[in-house]
């Protein structure tokens, strides 16, 4: 696990990096794991990290964080708090009680499927999307289309691990993405 080059120089990225254990052939065989729950474990790196987001965030005019279920439901909210923004969530199916617009996306083997509840988010939204990691980008490519389907303007993805190999960045069609670490 390495800092983003970018993000070297912050001495905080260090302590998010080796709090994160990498679980091998979890779930399944030749699966290297990126466990965020040694994070949450460790009261300063959980702080670090989201007070990384927040301060790239702050003043940049966001109005909606939208978290993908699960573990964007454990950084988006604290996000959307501080910078002052509404929170959604973006659900597996038939979680969400309402009315839903859906987006399926592939998965290495299969597919899988995002729905956000209609009226959530209004034409006009300025939106962060928001997840743990980035792999081959089919979750967050899903986000956006969800988000911007409704109207939305996605304004970047924040994600707290990047595995590159992946190359999950290039199915964003350019939009943004911020990560704090990379995984090999
Ligand atoms: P992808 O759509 O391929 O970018 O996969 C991203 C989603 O799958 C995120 O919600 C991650 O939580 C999860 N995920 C994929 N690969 C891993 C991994 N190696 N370790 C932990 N979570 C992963």
């Amino acid at each position: 696990m390495s800092a983003c080059k970018d993000r070297e120089q912050d001495p905080r990225i260090e302590g998010i990096a080796s709090s994160i254990r990498v679980v091998p052939n979890f779930p399944k065989p030749g699966i290297m794991f990126q466990d965020i729950t040694t994070l949450l474990l460790d009261p300063k790196a959980f702080k670090n990290t989201v007070d990384l987001f927040v301060e790239r965030y702050t003043g940049k005019d966001i109005t909606v964080v939208a978290g993908i279920e699960a573990r964007g439901f454990i950084f988006g909210p604290p996000i959307a708090l501080a910078i002052g923004a509404k929170f959604i969530p973006l659900r597996k199916p038939r979680k969400l009680p309402g009315e839903v617009i859906s987006e399926e996306y592939v998965l290495e083997y299969g597919t899988d499927c995002l729905q956000m509840h209609i009226g959530a988010v209004q034409p006009g939204d300025r939106a962060l999307v928001v997840d743990d990691l980035i792999a081959t980008g089919g979750t967050l490519c899903a986000a956006i289309k969800l988000l911007e389907r409704a109207g939305a303007e996605v304004v970047e993805c924040a994600c707290v691990i990047e595995l590159p190999e992946l190359k999950g960045r290039e199915r964003l069609n350019g939009k943004p993405l911020y990560i704090l670490v990379e995984s090999r």
